[in-house]
């Protein structure tokens, strides 16, 4: 039917977008102006949360919260083996210990128990936070991590990388959007173009925690301030003469050591004009996700994310199947680009290093080996996805 390459994710950009960030562009800030905050403004008011702080990238955002919460030398955090390398690394910047702990084999996402029995296994004061993905667009039960966090004295980051306009529900059956602040102490956010939202890069992370927020914004811009209530030195010396009370207007402090990991102006502008049309794209993956399951249901060949799903944001549509480098290969054949997400972290020769095995991770692994990400973004056209499902039907046929 089509000779297009049709990829697993692709981003979406209007005309509308592009005269958005043309305006950025013709405007009088490329950088640090009016968008950043315009964009932060739009997004809290999105996932509904009080407070976001917009960055260059994903990783940005959580080695920014990894610093904000303090991580150092040898502090111990929890994380899955099924994600972007990067939610673990955040913590190795900092000089901690990643421990994975396995997933949950119908869910794919971190699994709270083998969590708890880490945490029993260990004197109170062992680990020092958790961080769980929102892997596939799912949510995890954030409600039940607070809880278990909360008994041990830890502090949890939610990447939720995927999962923008996702949600679960809580013991009230409320939906409880991801990023959100009730439960994590900070959620971060993606802006890749292969994520919901397109910035080219770009990061947010999202609290309801007012010092946190601060502590980000200096973070975020190499540990200045232009705060004059936050300001340690005097104002005879800023002032540079006797006598002065006022902080003059070129006074600044550098109170911690921060980085540059701002975001572009004209980047923001792009996401501000993405973010209008994220629950259309929600919706759209919904639909998408929904003509996959039924067409693959009862099909003994395929299995994929299962349980409760209400609330799934989709930014994969993830299988499992037996000889699925052979589908990999005849779907590549046929110019459909499937993926992989993810190769357990914990096998990747930088965390082999220290001490992570084959074995360790049984669930994780054994997804690895047949996991398989089909095409999934909100401009996949119908007659494309009857195609890539066409094509997994003729592969286990034949
Ligand atoms: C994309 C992604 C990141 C990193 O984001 P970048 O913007 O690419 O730095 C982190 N975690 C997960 C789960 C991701 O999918």
């Amino acid at each position: 039917m089509t000779n297009k390459v049709i990829p697993y994710g692709r981003q979406n950009i209007t005309q509308e977008d592009i005269d958005a960030v043309i305006c950025a562009l013709q405007s009088d800030y490329l950088t640090q102006g009016p968008k950043i905050v315009e964009f932060e403004n739009a997004f809290s008011d999105y996932i509904g949360v009080k407070y976001s702080v917009a960055v260059s990238n994903g990783t940005a955002a959580l080695h920014l919260c990894a610093l904000a919460l303090g991580i150092q030398e040898g502090d111990k955090v929890i994380t899955s083996p099924i994600t972007f390398a990067a939610s673990a690394n955040c913590v190795k910047y900092c000089g901690g210990d990643v421990v994975f702990a396995d997933i949950d084999p119908t869910t794919y996402l971190l699994d709270i128990n083998n969590v708890r029995s880490l945490l029993e296994k260990s004197p109170k004061g062992t680990y020092k936070g958790i961080i769980p993905v929102d892997f596939a667009g799912r949510s995890v039960d954030l409600e039940a991590f607070r809880e278990l966090a909360n008994e041990y004295g830890l502090w949890i980051i939610e990447d939720a990388c995927h999962a923008p306009g996702g949600y679960f529900l809580d013991t009230n059956k409320k939906g409880q959007n991801c990023g959100n602040g009730n439960f994590a102490d900070l959620s971060i956010f993606s802006f890749h173009p292969v994520k919901h939202i397109a910035c080219g890069e770009g990061g947010m992370i999202t609290t309801n925690d007012e010092a946190l927020y601060n502590k980000l914004l200096m973070l975020r811009t190499h540990g200045i301030t232009k705060n004059d209530s936050l300001y340690h030195n005097s104002t005879d010396f800023a002032n540079g003469t006797l006598g002065s009370e006022k902080y003059p207007n070129w006074y600044m402090e550098m109170q911690t050591l921060g980085y540059n990991y701002r975001i572009t102006d004209f980047q923001a502008a792009l996401g501000t004009s993405q973010l209008k049309r994220a629950d259309e794209g929600i919706v759209k993956r919904r639909e998408i996700a929904k003509t996959y399951d039924n067409a693959f249901k009862g099909k003994g060949y395929i299995k994929g994310q299962s349980g409760v799903v209400e609330g799934h944001a989709y930014h994969l549509y993830v299988i499992e199947v037996e000889n699925r480098l052979g589908l990999y290969n005849y779907l590549k054949e046929n110019n459909i680009f499937a993926q992989i997400h993810y190769i357990p972290c914990h096998l990747m020769p930088y965390y082999k290093q220290f001490g992570w095995k084959e074995g360790d991770m049984p669930n994780a692994e054994e997804y690895y080996k047949n996991c398989l990400s089909l095409p999934m973004f909100p401009t996949l056209r119908s007659e494309e996805q009857n195609f890539v499902i066409e094509k997994v039907n003729d592969f286990y046929k034949k």
